[in-house]
């Protein structure tokens, strides 16, 4: 039979079921089986590895990972998808659909029971993200601290952008930071519209989160740090010493000012500019005057 993400077997999919798009469930399924192919690769699987994806749609990138993986994990909130996916995926047994939404699913149980108490230890997320969910899903899964090896992820590719993205660029904001703090970001390649069924109406970008052994950097407050990233890029044209006086209070003004020396940090500059590594320092600094 020929794989799903071929046009001809995706419309016949989509025709034998009746289906009918929903975008306000980000549906927009692949039909190009070169990028699939660059999509999986990106992830370094082997025959042991475990994968989860979020959305499989009508399974064409959950049939490429199942390929190479001994076991996949899909976690689809249409429950109009679920006897497609049975039908589509039927030749590959060692994949698993879980219905429901993956930002309300108990992620931390699902990798416990489906993959590390089956001895599945090399464990990837791939997908292509409905992109109304893109942050809050990365942000969950990072957060969890997941045993997950890496995450290759559809996406916006102006997210992409923005948490690829390097300081003194514009694109460079908290996202990055938030994002940086726990992975290596990398965006792998573009991905045009025309290999979407329906195209979507933003480009996309294939992005690589290698999860770190240990955060990029030490900070003795993690939430402080985040705290003081957000607030320093509060208004982008304010300066560092502006920014963290509207956050922490005017009255505090002088204190910040002093912070920001200890940190080695000139207040005139901006929040774009400054390094992970300054403001793990200079969250230290603010810790006396923490709210
Ligand atoms: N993986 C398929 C592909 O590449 O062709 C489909 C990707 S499509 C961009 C996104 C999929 O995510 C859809 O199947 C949609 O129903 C599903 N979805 C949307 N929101 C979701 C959520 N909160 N939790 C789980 N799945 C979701």
């Amino acid at each position: 039979m020929k794989d799903i993400a071929t046009l001809h077997r995706t419309k016949e999919i989509l025709a034998k079921h009746g289906f009918s798009f929903k975008k306000s469930l980000g549906q927009n399924f692949l039909i190009d089986l070169n990028v699939l192919g660059n999509i999986v690769g990106a992830a370094n699987l082997t025959p042991d590895s475990g994968v989860l994806e979020i959305g499989p749609g009508i399974g064409s990138l959950t049939e490429q990972s199942a390929k190479q993986a001994k076991k996949v994990v899909a976690l689809e909130i249409d429950q109009r998808l679920l006897p497609i996916l049975e039908d589509s995926l039927a030749p590959y047994p060692h994949v698993k659909v879980i219905h429901g939404d993956a930002l309300e699913l108990d992620l931390e149980t699902i990798v416990d029971e489906e993959f590390t108490q089956q001895g599945i230890t090399d464990l990837a997320v791939v997908a292509n993200l409905p992109y109304y969910v893109t942050t809050p899903i990365i942000m969950r899964i990072l957060e969890a601290r997941t045993p997950f090896r890496t995450l290759i992820m559809m996406i916006q590719k102006e997210v992409a952008e923005r948490i690829g993205a390097q300081p003194g660029t514009k694109a460079y904001g908290s996202l990055s930071i938030a994002i940086q703090y726990y992975a290596e970001a990398e965006v792998c390649f573009t991905v045009p519209k025309q290999v979407f069924i329906p195209a979507p109406n933003v480009d996309s970008a294939v992005i690589r989160l290698n999860i770190r052994k240990e955060p990029a950097v030490k900070t003795l407050d993690e939430k402080l740090f985040f705290e003081v990233t957000r607030a320093s890029f509060a208004q982008r044209r304010k300066t560092i010493l502006n920014n963290l006086s509207s956050h922490f209070g005017k009255a505090e003004k002088e204190a910040v000012e002093a912070a920001l020396h200890e940190a080695g940090i000139d207040p005139r500059r901006r929040g774009e500019t400054l390094s992970l590594q300054e403001f793990a320092q200079l969250a230290d600094a603010l810790l006396p005057i923490k709210k």
